[in-house]
Order: structure tokens, then sequence, then C-alpha cells
């Protein structure tokens, strides 16, 4: 393939820092198994098939010491992740004996890779488009299964078709109009109108079936803002062990952020939600009086959900109304604790709350706890396609420039119905081809594509 471009030979440890059965150096470029060998003893790799794995020693060319046992994989262009030359040394060592394998391949004569410059190179040498090098961080990400599904999908290049289709539906009406423009003796206008309001309202009904899909692709991504409230004593802390305990807690190592902002992820049945303000939960046993309203407040104004939570054994208090009142406009469950005490308020003495809004349980017996489960996946799913061939945008990027193309197709239609001339009516079809463009990378300026990728975490 001509379009390949050679780029010099880069390294990195691809595994997950920290302890494990084995952990992988990998290297790609022109020269990648050239500088594999200089520090591996064992087979001539340059005389082994490609797509094989190869016992031997790395060594220290200077001093002849084995540094570690390893497995070597061989993978020649262009069947590999970065279309170039790939090898990926499997050390078992530990950190301390694969930092030195890097150590010995960069001393070798490869350079030390940058954030996400394996698969920016997926990129540049054309295996992959940037809704497909998106989805590698997604997937990197991924929280839940679900979210993992669209991050496959989209690297499957789901996103990038229908995007590419779309632009081809532009790119015909806009040869159509330079035609027009080049013979204007052939008098085509009305027809070239027609087929430009025709081609812009079509394509501006699949940006708008994408971007609805937008709200719940960002759920899967970014999780579920939920905050758990009601006044002291009423379940809160018992609910949540309850989560963490019983719903998947998530352990998140996502890159930037920083550890003391503790975020807590659940899986209720695929749906990740990050639990907002726990430490007020878990502050509540010791200063009961402090946390209060206040705190559920801004609780409250952070949330996707809110979780509220009543005590059925005693009579509603101001502060429950209160807290009843500041949810109303939320995506909300109130949640009737503590069904098997006897009981002080029934479901009909709530003010202003739909019934479908509303979940008897006990922590103490679990009742109703999968019911609540249920009805969390219920409320943010609904919309959501379970077959997995639907498209999702999940990504501020490629919404934000979803949004654009769509505004350009809005102009397009008003200028043709305020009969503007074909050539002031083509500037915005064009921006609109172009905006769609930056969504895949075929039009992305560099800046972009550079910022997009440093964004990676080494080695992938
Ligand atoms: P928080 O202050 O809202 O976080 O409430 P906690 O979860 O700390 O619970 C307060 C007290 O109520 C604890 O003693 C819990 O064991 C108890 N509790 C919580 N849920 C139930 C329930 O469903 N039934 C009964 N009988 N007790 C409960
Ligand atoms: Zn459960």
């Amino acid at each position: 393939d001509s379009t390949i471009t050679e780029y010099d030979t880069i390294a990195a440890i691809s595994t997950p820092p920290g302890e494990g059965a084995i952990s992988i150096v990998r290297l790609s470029g022109e020269s990648a198994l050239e500088t594999a060998q200089k520090v591996f003893k064992g087979k001539d790799l340059s005389q082994v098939p490609s797509h094989t794995i190869n016992y031997g020693h790395i060594i220290d060319p200077d001093s002849q010491q084995v540094v570690d046992e390893v497995m070597v994989s061989v993978m020649r262009k262009p069947k590999t992740y970065t279309r170039e030359d790939l090898v990926e040394i499997n050390c078992h060592g530990g950190i301390v004996a694969t930092n030195r394998v890097l150590q010995l391949v960069l001393g070798a004569g490869a350079r030390m890779a940058e954030p996400g410059e394996f698969t920016k190179r997926a990129f540049l040498n054309g295996r992959i488009d940037l809704t497909q090098a998106e989805s590698v961080m997604d997937l990197i990400r991924a929280k839940t299964d679900r979210a993992m599904q669209v991050a496959v999908d989209q690297l499957d290049g789901d996103l990038h078709h229908l995007i590419t289709a779309l632009r081809q539906e532009i790119l015909e009406v806009l040869a159509q109009v330079e035609v027009n423009i080049d013979y204007p003796e052939y008098d085509t206008d009305e027809m070239t109108t027609r087929l430009l309001k025709e081609k812009a309202a079509l394509v501006l009904g699949r940006i708008d079936e994408l971007l609805a899909t937008a709200r719940s692709g960002k759920v899967l991504r970014d999780g579920l803002a939920t905050a758990i409230v009601g006044r002291p004593n009423v379940g809160k802390s018992s609910l949540l062990n309850h989560m963490l305990r019983e719903e998947k807690a998530i352990v998140t190592d996502v890159p930037g952020t920083t550890r003391d902002v503790l975020e807590e992820y659940v899986n209720v049945q695929g749906v990740p939600l990050k639990l907002v303000d726990t430490a007020g939960i878990r502050d509540t046993e010791d200063k009961v009086e402090k946390i209060g309203v206040q705190r559920s407040r801004e609780a409250i104004t952070k949330a996707d959900l809110v979780l509220l939570v009543l005590d059925t054994s005693t009579p509603l208090t101001a502060e429950d109304l209160g807290l009843i009142q500041a949810t109303a406009a939320k995506k909300r469950i109130v949640i009737l604790n503590k069904q098997d005490l006897p009981d002080a308020l029934t479901a009909t003495a709530l003010p202003d709350v739909p019934a479908e809004e509303v979940i008897a349980t006990s922590m103490r017996t679990q009742q109703g706890m999968d019911a609540l489960a249920d009805k969390i996946v219920h409320l943010f799913m609904q919309g959501i396609d379970n077959s997995q061939s639907q498209v999702m945008v999940t990504n501020a990027r490629q919404i934000g420039l979803l949004q654009q193309a769509k505004t350009s197709l809005q102009s397009v239609l008003a200028g043709i119905e305020a009969g503007m001339p074909i050539d002031l009516v083509q500037i915005d079809m064009t921006a609109a081809w172009d905006k769609l463009g930056e969504i895949t990378g075929d039009a992305a300026p560099d800046e972009l594509i550079t910022q997009l990728f440093s964004q990676f975490c080494l080695g992938k």
C-alpha cells in the first residue's frame, strides 16, 4: 500500500502500571524487528514468519547478562495495529525487569512513544478513522459491558460508515451545483435547488437521529451522576453500601482524574452510575445535624438522577417535604424505605409525587432492591435500542461537530426558502460537508489530531 508512511521506531510499556503476571513492551516502526533483535537472544527474528510468538531471552548487549525470559510476538506490516512492523515483548519478570527491557530497547535505537502514539500511527496510516481512535480511548475507559459494546461498535466503524455515507450524499449535490455554475446555459437551477433542498433535509434528519442518541451515549460513557438524598437516619448509607456491595463497584483509573477527588461508580445492570457526594453520606454517622438539607441541595444540583430516601416508619417532616419539592424537576426515584417496620405514612400521603416515581424498599430485608435497579435501568435506557447495530454518538467533540453541521444545513434550507442564489447556498452546504469530515478526521486540522491523541495513555 503506497499510502503508508514510514516513521521512526517507537517503544513503550503497553500494559497498565503495577504488578501482573506478564507485561508487554511494544515496538512499532520500520526497524522494530531489528531493534528488538539487538537485545534478544533466541531465533533470528528477521527469519521467523509473521504473526508468530517466539521464545527467548532479553540480554544486555553490553554485559551479555540475561535480564528476562520472554515471548516475542513478531507482526509484520501491514496487518498490524499500527500498520507498521510491530513487536511485542511479553516479559515475565515484574516491573523492574520490564522497565529494564524498555531501557534496553530504547538503548538499541527505539524512541520512547508519546501517549497514544501507537493509535495515532494507526490513524495516520489509514487503518482507523478518528471516531475509531476515539473509541479505542473509550474502550480503555469503559465502565460497563454496555459502554464497552458502544465503543466496540464504533471501533468497527459504524459511525464512520454512516458519516461517510452522509458526506457522499452532500458531495453528489455539490457536484450538481458545480455543473450548474459552470454551464449556466443549461438552466438547471430549479432542479438543482430541489436537489439541494432534498439532500439537506435528508442529511439533517439523519443528524437529528444521531444527536438523539447523544444523551444516552454520554450516560453510558461517563456514567449517570446520581445523588442519594434524604434527611438523617432514613437509610442513605445503607443504600449506598448495598449498591457498592451488591451492584458491582467499578474501579476506575481514568487518566487525568485527580486521585483525591474520589469518584464512586456502580454498575446497575449495565448502566454506570457515578455517585455524587458520597462523602456527605459517609459523614452522616458522625455529624448527623450538620449535613442536613443544604448539602443535599448541592448534590441535587449536580445530579442527573436523584434517589430520594424517605423513612416510612415516621411521619413526613418539613425536611422531607422540602426535599420532595427541591427534587420535583429532576429525574427522580422516591424510595419509601423501612417497609419492614410499622407504616406511619402511605404513598398516597406523598404530595405531588407521581406513583411511577415511587418504590417501596427495606434495606433490612432487601425488599424492593431489584425493583429499584430495574427502575433505574428503565429510566435511562428508554430509547436505547439493545440491538448492537445502532450507531450512537458518545463524544462531546463529535456532538459539537454534528450540531455545527446541522446549523449549516438549516442555513441551506433557510437560504433556499429566501430565494438566495445557489452559489451562496452552496457555501453552507460545503460547510456541512467539512464539519462531518472533521468527525471522521477526513477534514480534521492537524492541531486537533495532535490534541486528540495526547489524551491517550502511554503505550496505547
Ligand atoms: P442515613 O443516615 O440516611 O445514612 O441512614 P443509615 O443507612 O445510616 O440508617 C440509619 C439506621 O436505620 C441504621 O440503624 C440502619 O440500620 C437503619 N435502617 C436502614 N434501613 C432500614 C430498613 O429498611 N429497615 C430498618 N428496620 N432499619 C433500617
Ligand atoms: Zn441489588
